[in-house]
């Protein structure tokens, strides 16, 4: 099927005609068939590569051609940002795309007059709670990745907000994204929604199984070209001879910086001088964003062309890695499995070192069908490798059989929804009565009987009650009669997004801070109670942390706001105190000790000390609101610290902190050459501050309090951002 048969306006074919695409792929033929481009729902689960966004942008495009408004929901923020920059390329059609992924307690109406809109389905929910205007213009959704509806963490959020946005529009057009399922006509069934399944591919993918010296495919066995007693490098080195990429996957941090580091190691003995030029330049870009050792650990591997991949790295050092990845000039990205979910980086040959993992309940399990077909998915850039090949590795020759069996022939499992919790029900419900979609008990059990566990379940009512239950006795919720509504706590603790037995945590807490009299401002109790609460993930406190954290609590045994367990209670204990450890780390980055000092004494990455911080800020931000509307008193000093967390400042930076293009780093050094404040720098020589600044950093700032005798250049913009370690 050819684009221009399509029933799509002409600028639209035109577009996709100039990018090269000009005949459908088959299941995009399928798609068009079962008429999503006249407005029908549709569930498209069919592998990675083949043309899902494609059929999600029609669909969109179509309906903004006929005045419509589009959301697109994905799982993860740094998708929301690959779709966005892809959407906004139809700027050109007249369309205009907007990206939400700010606080979770505004509205964004701003994007009112945008088409698209790009957001994650958290935000979309929050969205959903703070009333934005424009949600009842929606014509189409979006939901990429939607078998994520599996997913304990994000799934009922997910399935929560489609149920939502259908009830507010009945007739609204869903298409679904999704990799290939057990279970997608029930999905599908649930959706309303037209199926197309299929398990074609723009370039073929061969799985196998590597053991001894060959790779085992179903139908052939194929002997590697340079054997040696590591298979992963076996692999590589064979892959790297025939002009191809590998991805690594592994299962933990560590292996993955130690798989980049061996071959890094071996590919530094054969490169050209042209490879030694660009794997230089690469080591450039990342020793810009470089403060700890392990950015100096990716530094020396990207220097020989192979480089880690996961959750501990920083934004910045993520993105270097994909796009010279992409750019092949990166050879090998080792990773853990957090590279499969969604994002578009394909190689010739994947290989999937581990197929087991630890579980906290079960030790060490085998990966789901599943997610090893989504990484194995990765396998083959379409139209630049012949085939792609996704390789396991066996020790054995019954693992082999094993694996052959269970992975490489195995149909993926069925995907179950995991909204029969308290836990994750508890917002969901909050959130339905605060927001008036449900008046009474009857209209709550109405409302979740149109989600995709009780459409595949069944009842909910039972975990129901025990929530109401919940919220009433934490005053969130008042009854009257039949009528269910939200007290103004329950509405502020639905709109900030927070988990409600979060909020009735730090209820309890401010209430103890209320009886302590006013001021409170003993920094380490409030960050500890956010620490306390389930919607910040605490560290895990190591058997060498004991003594250390034991001290610590001491110390602070007046001051925290939370009950302390007695030590006679082993697990509660252990409990408070990995949240003590933690609140303890957050101390060290507002008080400005730096990266390196904090990522090397808490041994985890700094890209994990950037997503505490996020929700750190959040929860921070949270408590002052509670705060304020409890009239307890640390309104005040949970409003400075959410901005400290936000930029790991003392609170004598604040004031520089407001200018924009200082971070904590410049606030600091402008701060101990004297300039204290903007009023300060306002009046201050222009070459005194280039000489802490920099020139070019200088007169941008000072530009910014209204100089007139500076000229700012207009230089890169990263040179202006580099010093802020979180920018929001
Ligand atoms: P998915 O969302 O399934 O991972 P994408 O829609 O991102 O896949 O498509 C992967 C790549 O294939 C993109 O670069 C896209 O432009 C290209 N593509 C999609 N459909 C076609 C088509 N019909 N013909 C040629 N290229 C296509």
């Amino acid at each position: 099927m050819r684009i221009s048969e399509l029933d799509l306006p002409a600028p639209v074919k035109e577009f996709y005609e100039r990018s090269g695409i000009k005949e459908l792929y088959p299941p995009q033929a399928e798609a068009v068939k079962k008429g999503f481009l006249e407005g029908r729902s549709l569930l498209a689960a069919i592998p990675t590569a083949s043309g899902k966004t494609l059929l999600a942008e029609m669909a969109m495009l179509k309906s903004i051609s006929h005045g419509g408004k589009a959301l697109y929901i994905v799982p993860l923020k740094a998708l929301a940002s690959e779709k966005f920059e892809r959407f906004r390329q139809f700027e050109t059609l007249g369309v205009r795309t907007g990206i939400s992924t700010g606080d979770y307690d505004s509205r964004d109406e701003w994007l009112g007059d945008r088409d698209i809109i790009v957001a994650t389905s958290e935000k979309a929910d929050s969205l959903l709670r703070n009333g934005a205007p424009w949600l009842s213009s929606l014509t189409i959704v979006v939901a990429d990745e939607v078998h994520l509806i599996d997913s304990a963490n994000r799934g009922p959020t997910l399935e929560v907000t489609l149920a939502r946005l259908r009830r507010l529009n009945p007739s609204l057009q869903i298409i679904a994204l999704s990799a290939t399922i057990g279970n997608a006509k029930e999905l599908a069934g649930w959706m309303g929604a037209e199926l197309v399944v299929s398990d074609w591919r723009p370039t073929t993918l061969k799985e196998g199984v590597f053991f001894g010296r060959a790779i085992n495919f179903q139908d052939e066995k194929r002997v590697i070209s340079t054997p040696g007693p590591d298979e992963v490098l076996a692999l590589v080195s064979d892959t790297l001879a025939e002009g191809g990429q590998c991805i690594v996957f592994t299962n933990t941090r560590k292996s993955s910086e130690g798989i980049a580091q061996k071959v890094a190691k071996s590919l530094s003995k054969k490169l050209t001088e042209e490879e030694k030029a660009a794997f230089q330049d690469i080591k450039q870009q990342v020793l810009r964003h470089a403060e700890t050792d392990t950015c100096a650990r990716l530094a020396a591997c990207v220097e020989h062309g192979a480089a880690f991949h996961h959750a501990g790295l920083k934004n910045e050092h993520r993105r270097i890695v994909e796009d010279e990845f992409r750019r092949n000039r990166i050879k090998v990205i080792a990773c853990t499995p957090t590279l499969a979910a969604g994002l578009n980086l394909p190689a010739r040959r994947v290989i999937i070192k581990d197929y087991r993992r630890y579980d906290v309940n079960y030790g060490s399990v085998p990966i789901p069908v599943l997610e090893y077909k989504q990484m194995a998915g990765r396998a083959g850039r379409p139209g630049l490798d012949p085939y792609g090949e996704a390789v396991l590795i066996a020790k054995t020759h019954d693992e082999m059989g094993e694996l052959m069996d269970n992975y490489v022939l195995s149909e993926p499992e069925h995907i179950t929804s995991k909204l029969g919790t308290e836990p994750a029900l508890r917002s969901h419900v909050l959130s339905a009565i605060a927001t008036d979609l449900c008046r009474d008990e009857s209209d709550l059990y109405d409302f979740m009987d149109t989600t995709f566990y009780a459409y595949q379940r069944g009842d909910l009512s039972a975990v129901i009650k025990n929530v109401l239950d919940f919220l009433e006795a934490e005053r969130m919720v008042v009854r009257s009669g039949d009528r269910l509504n939200a007290s103004e706590l329950g509405r502020l603790v639905s709109r900030l997004y927070v988990d409600p037995l979060s909020a009735s945590i730090i209820v309890r807490a401010l209430e103890a801070a209320k009886k302590r009299g006013e001021p409170y401002q003993k920094e380490i109790a409030l960050l500890q109670l956010i620490c306390a609460t389930p919607d910040v993930r605490p560290l895990y406190l190591r058997r060498s942390d004991y003594g250390w954290v034991v001290k610590y609590t001491e110390d602070h045994i007046d001051d925290f706001l939370t009950e302390v367990p007695g030590a006679g209670d082993e697990t509660d204990f252990e409990a408070f105190l990995a949240t003590v450890k933690t609140a303890a780390l957050v101390d060290m980055w507002i008080n400005e000790r730096n990266e390196e000092e904090i990522t090397s004494f808490y041994s985890i990455g700094p890209g994990d000390v950037r997503s505490l911080m996020e929700s750190c800020v959040w929860l921070m931000h949270a408590t002052a609101e509670i705060s304020g509307l409890l009239r307890a008193p640390v309104t005040t000093e949970a409003r400075e610290l959410a901005v400290r967390i936000e930029h790991g400042i003392s609170r004598e930076l604040m004031d520089l902190i407001e200018l924009e293009g200082v971070g904590r780093v410049r606030a600091r050094k402008l701060y101990d050459a004297g300039f204290r404040d903007r009023e300060t720098l306002k009046k201050a020589d222009e070459a005194a501050v280039a000489a802490v600044l920099g020139e070019k950093v200088a007169a941008k700032v000072l530009a910014q309090l209204g100089r007139k005798d500076v000229a700012a250049t207009t230089g890169p913009d990263d040179t202006i951002g580099q010093s802020t370690l979180l920018l929001f």
